[in-house]
């Protein structure tokens, strides 16, 4: 019979160490924000697989969607013969993106590949080479994503030379001290030291930095970052991997910024478990590039595009970007309540549902307490909660809860930080 500890020593036997796990634990069942392990605990899911489960574990309109497709095809390969949920999603992406103008989709299959194929988009639209990302930016594990992404360990340390024509701007934050004037200074001192705006194809930015410590970009910001583009003839792509579908109480996070980028990625939540991306941008934009120069043998599988439509359906069906204010607000509240109680809450931030407390020494930004933050996540596994931690120093925990949460869970969850927070004091 299998249990935790006999299949963790499996894993370390069989499974390359470079393969993080955050918990030594392995999942029997899950359903909705609820996971059971191989030794029938159960768990109040906080991580929602990295922000993939939206809609939860298993919503049945996901699985009943997919049981249905599985029934007609499962792969053709779209650039071998197409199907239609592939054409219907694309269209309700290109609906759904903000921007008044045309757009157009292209489906892929992970995060990091959206951002990939986005990044040759904009260079073929605009033939230039130059990318600008920023410090604490997460884009992806491979090559081109990860030399956007401004996090050194555990994801760039050793696995240079990196693409060249990258270049790392500031982020701005205001626990760190840095304004969204010393961010917009940085990019300017890019453009002065590093390579001139008429060479740069494109500025990519989370709305929200995801692995950097669910650090929002302030509106202005982004409002800067759109009015600097348009100067420069530069196109704006947000990475919303991990805030878009509906994460951060819009279905895109940036709209809430009153911009429209030229570019948007998505994944994760988009196919509610199920390995889907897409990049949907501005039709002329996006036809920059001539046939065969996308796409992914896999990439816009029938059965994930089957899973998202169902996904989309139950946002409207549900309400669920109402819901998700609504338990973003209830959670903001109870975080904010304990960083009245404890002092190693330095700042609860996010936008909507998708929020996170720093953690440091006496609230003192210079004493990142990551190591208080690895022990809460284990004291909570322990009490039945499964949390994630992020930021460059590892000393924030985020919350990436099923939007489609009950409120006693939600309130549970809570109450098992609260208590892990008292063992630890
Ligand atoms: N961009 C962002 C903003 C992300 O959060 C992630 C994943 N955490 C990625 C890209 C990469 O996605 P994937 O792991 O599916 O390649």
């Amino acid at each position: 019979m299998n249990n935790n500890q006999s299949l963790h020593s499996r894993r370390q036997k069989a499974v390359a160490q470079g393969v993080g796990q955050a918990h030594p634990r392995y999942t029997a069942s899950a359903l909705n924000s609820h996971m059971t392990d191989v030794d029938g605990r159960d768990y109040i899911d906080f991580a929602g697989g990295i922000a993939v489960l939206n809609t939860g574990h298993r919503h049945p309109r996901v699985v009943e969607a997919v049981k249905a497709q599985l029934d007609h095809v499962s792969h053709t390969c779209f650039q071998v013969f197409g199907y239609e949920n592939y054409i219907t999603l694309a269209e309700r992406l290109n609906t759904l993106a903000p921007g008044d103008f045309e757009k157009k989709t292209v489906l892929l299959t992970s995060g990091a590949e959206a951002v990939e194929n986005a990044v040759k988009i904009a260079r073929a639209a605009t033939g230039r080479s130059g990318v600008i990302a920023f410090q604490g930016g997460y884009h992806g594990r491979t090559l081109l994503t990860m030399g956007l992404t401004g996090k050194v360990r555990p994801y760039k340390a050793s696995f240079g030379p990196f693409p060249a024509e990258i270049f790392h701007a500031r982020f701005p934050s205001e626990l760190e001290g840095v304004s969204i004037e010393d961010a917009l200074e940085s990019i300017d001192a890019i453009f002065h030291c590093d390579i001139g705006p008429e060479d740069v194809a494109a500025i990519i930015i989370e709305p929200v930095q995801g692995e950097g410590g669910f650090r929002p970009a302030p509106k202005a910001f982004m409002q800067a970052l759109r009015t600097l583009c348009d100067e420069h003839g530069i196109l704006l792509i947000c990475d919303e991997v991990q805030t878009g579908a509906g994460r951060t109480g819009t279905f895109f996070a940036v709209e809430q910024s009153g911009i429209a980028p030229d570019l948007i990625t998505t994944a994760k939540s988009l196919a509610g478990g199920f390995p889907l991306s897409a990049v949907v941008g501005r039709a002329e934009v996006m036809d920059a590039v001539g046939p065969g120069g996308l796409g992914g043998t896999y990439a816009g599988n029938p059965l994930a595009c089957a899973a998202a439509l169902a996904v989309l359906d139950v946002f409207e069906e549900e309400q669920l970007l109402e819901r998700g204010k609504k338990v973003g607000e209830h959670l903001r509240q109870g975080l904010n309540k304990l960083a009245e109680e404890f002092d190693c809450i330095a700042e609860v931030r996010g936008m909507g549902p998708m929020l996170a407390m720093e953690l440091c020494e006496d609230r003192d930004p210079k004493r990142p307490a990551a190591e208080l933050t690895r022990n809460l996540l284990s004291t909570a596994l322990e009490m039945g909660l499964v949390l994630l931690s992020c930021g460059p120093r590892g000393n924030v925990v985020r919350i990436l809860v099923p939007l489609t949460v009950d409120f006693e869970d939600l309130d549970r969850g809570l109450e098992i930080i609260a208590e892990s927070l008292r063992k630890l004091r």
